[in-house]
């Protein structure tokens, strides 16, 4: 789907590059490699726990820009009826501990969202601040040191398990790989490898399952300790016991950091501290499972359907 939209979008090749730039990771060279096109962030930062992590505020976007203009550098002469707007009038809050799931049908503008946060593309109305401050306002490295991002589709891992943590921050200290390794829930699976940390991962982290794969990518943003943690759920299905450690991950992280959760997984959506039901580009519903599967048709929907399909581990039905 993903790429069917950048066929569609062609006129906007500006804005591709520069989103590709920031998700997706040269193919070639590795891990070393994309050490040194990402900015490293300056700062470490942690907001109070009683601080808002993220908050938008009336926030309106389109892709290739309102009018082909701003947002995504779009060109002349492509707007004849103007783009479908992506996000309208989006207004949530989100504190800085605890996590936050946001669920929807495909399409509804979840990962949009995220990219919005790490500001790969402007608003066309609104704003969007992270600790209190415009992201407009704060220089791109502090932003991105401040919100760790975990992709959907984990990018190709090459290089040893340690490489693939530590590639933002070359010089970490041993023990805080340690501490993120054993947050993220790695720890016995690391003990397991032939040489640990140094275990050589082959192309795609092939000889780690796609659980553990995402968990790295966990430990990785974690290793910048950011205030902010944007989890695009994996869709892959989880067996029961990876699902329990992936909770107990969420669990942990969620107490030190503002986890916003794109969630795939009933599971993840319970256990949630505010679920933001997202629906043809805006906010539908905000709330907990119990008050939601009372008060909004659409989460009932999705939850229910969930329920009842053979285990707790499957894919919103909605969202492949
Ligand atoms: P979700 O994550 O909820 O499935 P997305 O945020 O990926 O939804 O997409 C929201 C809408 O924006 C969809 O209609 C999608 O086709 C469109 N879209 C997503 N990415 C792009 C892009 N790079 N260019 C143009 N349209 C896009
Ligand atoms: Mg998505």
């Amino acid at each position: 789907l993903f790429f069917l939209a950048i066929g569609q979008f062609q006129q906007g090749r500006a804005a591709i590059r520069r989103v590709d730039e920031l998700t997706t990771l040269p193919q070639e060279g590795g891990v070393l490699d994309r050490m040194r096109h990402r900015p490293k962030p300056p700062v470490k930062s942690s907001l109070a726990a009683d601080e808002d992590a993220v908050e938008f505020r009336s926030v309106h976007f389109t892709y290739g820009g309102k009018d082909g203009a701003g947002g995504g550098e779009g060109e002349e002469g492509e707007q004849a009826a103007g783009p479908a707007e992506t996000l309208t009038d989006v207004t949530f809050s989100v504190a800085s501990r605890g996590m936050t799931a946001v669920v929807g049908p495909s399409g509804a503008g979840k990962t949009t969202l995220f990219q919005l946060i790490e500001r790969f593309h402007a608003l066309d109305a609104g704003s969007i601040t992270v600790g209190g401050k415009d992201i407009e306002t704060m220089p791109l490295a502090t932003l991105r040191g401040l919100v760790g991002y975990v992709q959907q589709d984990t990018a190709a891992m090459r290089g040893t398990v340690r490489e693939n943590v530590v590639y933002a921050q070359p010089d970490a200290r041993e023990e805080d790989i340690r501490e993120v390794i054993e947050l993220a829930g790695l720890t016995k699976v690391v003990e397991e490898l032939p040489d640990g940390l140094d275990t050589e991962l082959g192309d795609q982290g092939s000889g780690l399952s796609g659980g553990q794969r995402q968990r790295l990518c966990i430990a990785r943003a974690l290793l910048q300790k950011p205030a902010v943690l944007l989890l695009d759920e994996a869709t892959s299905h989880l067996d029961s016991d990876s699902e329990r450690e992936f909770r107990e991950t969420l669990r942990k992280v969620s107490a030190r950091c503002a986890v916003i959760a794109i969630a795939h997984r009933i599971s993840t959506v319970v256990d949630a501290d505010m679920i933001v039901v997202m629906n043809d580009g805006r906010v539908q519903a905000i709330g907990k499972h119990d008050e939601l599967m009372k008060r909004d048709p659409l989460y009932y929907r999705l939850a229910n359907s969930q329920l009842q399909a053979a285990t707790s581990t499957a894919s919103w039905p909605m969202d492949p």
